[in-house]
């Protein structure tokens, strides 16, 4: 039996918006979309929910997440100045937390996603059991990135056979929502030997890869000169390390990861050269503005992104960096950004709120290489809603404009993951998120209390 859904608005992101539109699901699928009145006549018997001045679109993509750092929110504000000791600390905290504490971390991040429209996560995990464990607590959708570390060449073959054991025993988890990936974690923590054998296994097992590229001045200091901090670092372990003089993304072309088709998170530092690779091997872009900015790392070309064409989603990034996890938000500071006249003067041309919102959905769906984004008949039923009736959003003109301008991920009304409500009025289903939040500072208490 369908159900279904209404709105002043529609928004299918594949196709123009539509003025008092509907949407039927039926079990996990949308059966149609359109206006009210003929979704109604075609689906005479179904039970309709009128959200009256709200937008109906699909659910956000966050296209890079660590859902495990939940915990770290306000952790780190003292050394955003220095990414190095950003992330010595955050790595040292990570080591200290349990197995439990690292589910309640990452389930209170997928309640925060829920609550935000989010119904699906590029998540990095050092531990994707856990985060394999919250997404499914919650019902969202994702592609867990099993995180792999290991600068030391000589120990990459050591490295990637317990890689590949944890990804076999991952596999077991897999079901239709939740996907199991790998992330070779940046190329200053995984060595160029590690590279190449986990492209081979990404390759061989058709496992998605996600990483950290050309994020920090740090990291170009390090490709390109073998000097900074990360250089510093592997000298003082005793680990060999010669620049190759390359972009990341050429670094990492010649490493065999552009073959996988990855997800690349930032790609703030990155030339015509770099984006013509990207383009070529159809990888895919997770742009996250707020967590660049914070951490000063600077402003990744988004609008070159959208003008070349590349699949580009958006990212909060932990909330570590950012403090939210909320795409709408992102997506205003990302329009925002393009607004501004780029120092490189290379992205001076302006996002419109429509790119901002296909970003924010298709955008991301197309970057983790995922069938969901949009609302068409016969996709997943993953499914936003959001309220435009506020103080803040009256009068509404133009619902992309409301969106991305007026808007943030505390104006959802309902989340849905292929066709069951997780999120509705205020409520994440099955959880007892208070329970979850007690849990939650007892972890942050000992967490500061460690350093
Ligand atoms: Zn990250």
């Amino acid at each position: 039996m369908s159900v279904i859904y209404a709105a002043r608005w529609v928004l299918p992101i594949i196709s123009p918006s539509i003025q008092d539109g509907a949407i039927a699901v039926d079990n996990s699928t949308i059966v149609a979309v359109g206006p009210r009145p003929d979704v109604v006549a075609r689906f005479p018997h179904s039970r309709i929910t009128d959200f009256g001045e709200a937008a109906i679109l699909p659910g956000f993509v966050n296209a890079h997440s660590h859902l495990e750092l939940t915990v770290m929110r306000g952790f780190l504000e003292r050394e955003e100045n220095d990414f190095f000791a950003w992330l010595r600390k955050l790595t040292v905290a990570r080591l200290a937390m349990t197995t439990e504490d690292l589910v309640v971390s990452a389930t209170c991040g997928a309640i925060e996603a829920a609550r935000a429209g989010v119904t699906c996560l590029g998540d990095a995990s050092s531990a994707a059991t856990q985060a394999i464990r919250a997404l499914r607590e919650v019902g969202l959708r994702g592609i867990v990135y099993q995180e792999s570390f290991g600068p030391d060449p000589k120990l990459a073959r050591e490295n990637v056979a317990k890689l590949r054991e944890q990804i076999a025993e991952l596999r077991t988890l897999e079901d239709d929502l939740v996907r199991v990936g790998v992330s070779p974690h940046a190329p200053y923590t995984v060595s160029g030997r590690q590279l190449d054998l986990i492209s081979r296994l990404a390759i061989d097992e058709k496992l998605p890869v996600m990483m950290h590229a050309a994020e920090s001045q740090a990291e170009q200091l390090f490709m390109l000169e073998g000097l900074g901090p990360f250089a510093e670092g592997l000298r003082a372990r005793g680990i060999e390390w010669e620049a190759p003089g390359l972009s990341t993304i050429q670094y990492l072309e010649g490493h065999g990861v552009l073959e996988t088709k990855p997800l690349f998170a930032h790609c703030i530092n990155v030339d015509d050269r770099d984006l013509e690779l990207i383009k070529r091997a159809g990888a895919g872009i997770a742009h996250c503005p707020k967590s660049n900015a914070k951490l000063g790392h600077g402003r990744a070309p988004f609008s070159t992104f959208v003008s070349r064409g590349l699949n580009v989603g958006l990212g909060s990034d932990s909330v570590a960096s950012n403090n939210t996890c909320d795409i709408v938000e992102e997506a205003r500071f990302a329009a925002l950004l393009t607004r501004l006249t780029s120092a490189a003067g290379h992205d001076c041309s302006a996002i419109t709120a429509e790119q901002a919102v296909f970003a924010a959905t298709l955008g991301g769906a197309r970057a983790m290489g995922r069938p969901i984004g949009a609302l068409a008949e016969g996709m997943q039923a993953d499914i936003a809603v959001v309220n435009l009736s506020g103080a803040h959003q009256q009068p509404v003109r133009d619902p992309a404009a409301a969106l991305v301008f007026s808007s943030s991920g505390r104006d959802v009304l309902l989340t849905m993951v292929a066709g069951r409500e997780i999120y509705r009025d205020g409520h994440v289903s099955g959880l007892d998120e208070s329970e979850l939040r007690r849990r939650l500072a007892t972890i942050r208490i000992r967490l500061d209390g460690s350093v």
